[in-house]
């Protein structure tokens, strides 16, 4: 029993923490499960320690934890219920930890994310905000610290599969990232104002968080994916090439200066990459079933176009002006996608609200941690005042 994996989630009541979950379950020779985090949801939090029985729970909320501490007292659970932010970097980089899922949405993912590298674990990467607002930082980390980095994204998964080499990039042409396009490809531009939350978060072929679903339909979450992969693969932005493959069945390609180019194919399930991670380098069972290549009969790909997409462009804009730009465009997004959540804002006053703070985001690269935050909360501050001056009662005013 010595090679057993002690995995810690965190994150672990989200839509990769759960499938996270489903793969573990399949393989008790290989994996334990030693710590567990959310940040408010109990009820989800307590079914998962009674059936993986963690060492360790930590909830992010305080009052949060202490009623989980209750329940689970009253079922004598030997769970040590832990709480505050702290404690997720506790988990992150704790000495029994051998491979963590950094699966917690947003900024808030950073600090622990921070933590596991520098503790030298393996660290899989679902993410992407972190290294959006990191990216430097946090792979020298990785670097120095000697942690394994397995990309769970299925896009950056995708690619890592197709690069058997992944040291030696010199005989690569490009990278092709593929992108559903999400809810609202066809739709014509003067309907967008009008998207409500509901369909926004209805991924046609996904199913993930709120958060993620809203970002593939503005499509700044295949903004956020072409830098993750200029930092995950150490490559100029000008390699990679967006491609809307509306089916999502291969999840990314890399095309090589012999002609070639490798696809990573499977049905749209996030327990391919998390098992490729886990595995990794030996495959293991997913519980994903065969891809039915006489079912998905035809791939198509189009161009992805700016005008429609304008969070695809500001992504742009913001990794060729520099990570304060990168930071400031993830922190106005989270805020952005948030306000659209409550209905503050209309669907189309995304881009506008990040457009605004970017302006704003000096040059260049913060190299310390505490720039990157100071950038961080600067930028969280002005997305705030744009809402302020843009939305009376916390409802959009029609006026501008
Ligand atoms: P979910 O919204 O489903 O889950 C988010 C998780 O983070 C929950 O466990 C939540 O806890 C926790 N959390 C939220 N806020 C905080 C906070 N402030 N501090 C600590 N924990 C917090 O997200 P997903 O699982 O869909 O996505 C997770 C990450 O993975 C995102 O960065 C996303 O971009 C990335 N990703 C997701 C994919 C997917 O298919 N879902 C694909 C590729 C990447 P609680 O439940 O208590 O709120
Ligand atoms: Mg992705």
């Amino acid at each position: 029993m010595a090679n057993i994996k002690n995995i810690s989630i965190l994150g672990a009541t989200g839509t990769i923490g759960v499938n996270t979950l489903d793969v573990i379950a399949r393989h008790p020779n290989k994996f334990k499960v030693f710590a567990l985090t959310a940040n408010t949801n109990i009820d989800k939090l307590y079914e998962q320690c009674i059936a993986y029985k963690p060492h360790y729970a930590v909830m992010v909320d305080e009052n949060s934890a202490e009623q989980l501490q209750q329940q689970l007292s009253k079922i004598n659970s030997d769970t040590i219920v832990l709480s505050g932010a702290d404690n997720l970097d506790f988990i992150a980089s704790h000495a029994e930890t051998d491979y963590v899922m950094a699966a917690i949405v947003g900024a808030a993912g950073l600090l622990p994310n921070l933590a596991a590298a520098k503790a030298g674990k393996r660290v899989m990467l679902a993410n992407k905000e972190s290294l959006v607002m990191s990216g430097k930082l946090f792979m020298d980390a990785i670097h120095e610290h000697k942690a394994e980095l397995l990309p769970i994204d299925s896009e950056h998964n995708a690619i890592l599969q197709c690069m058997p080499d992944a040291n030696n990039k010199v005989n690569i042409e490009k990278i092709l990232l593929t992108a559903s396009g999400g809810p609202f490809r066809t739709w014509e531009a003067n309907q967008l104002s009008s998207v409500t939350p509901d369909q926004a978060v209805a991924h046609p072929n996904w199913e993930m968080g709120k958060k993620i679903s809203v970002d593939s339909a503005t499509m700044m979450n295949k903004g956020l994916e072409v830098i993750e992969a200029c930092w995950l693969f150490d490559v100029d932005v000008d390699m990679i090439q967006v491609v809307i493959h509306p089916q999502s069945t291969i999840h990314s390609m890399v095309s090589y200066n012999d002609g070639s180019v490798l696809a990573q194919l499977g049905n749209p399930d996030m327990r391919t990459p998390i098992a490729y991670a886990l595995g990794w380098p030996e495959r293991i069972v997913s519980g994903v079933n065969q891809l039915d290549i006489f079912d998905v009969a035809r791939l198509d790909f189009e161009q992805p176009d700016f005008t429609h997409y304008p969070c695809l462009r500001l992504a742009y804009e913001a990794h060729t002006q520099g990570g304060n730009a990168t930071i400031a465009l993830n922190a106005a997004n989270e805020i952005a996608v948030e306000a659209f959540l409550r209905e503050q804002i209309l669907f189309t006053d995304i881009p506008k609200l990040i457009e605004d703070v970017l302006k704003d985001a000096s040059s260049g690269t913060p190299e310390i941690l505490e720039d990157i935050l100071i950038q961080d909360k600067l930028s969280r501050e002005h997305s705030n005042l744009w809402l302020a001056k843009n939305t009376k009662n916390n409802k959009r005013q029609f006026i501008s």
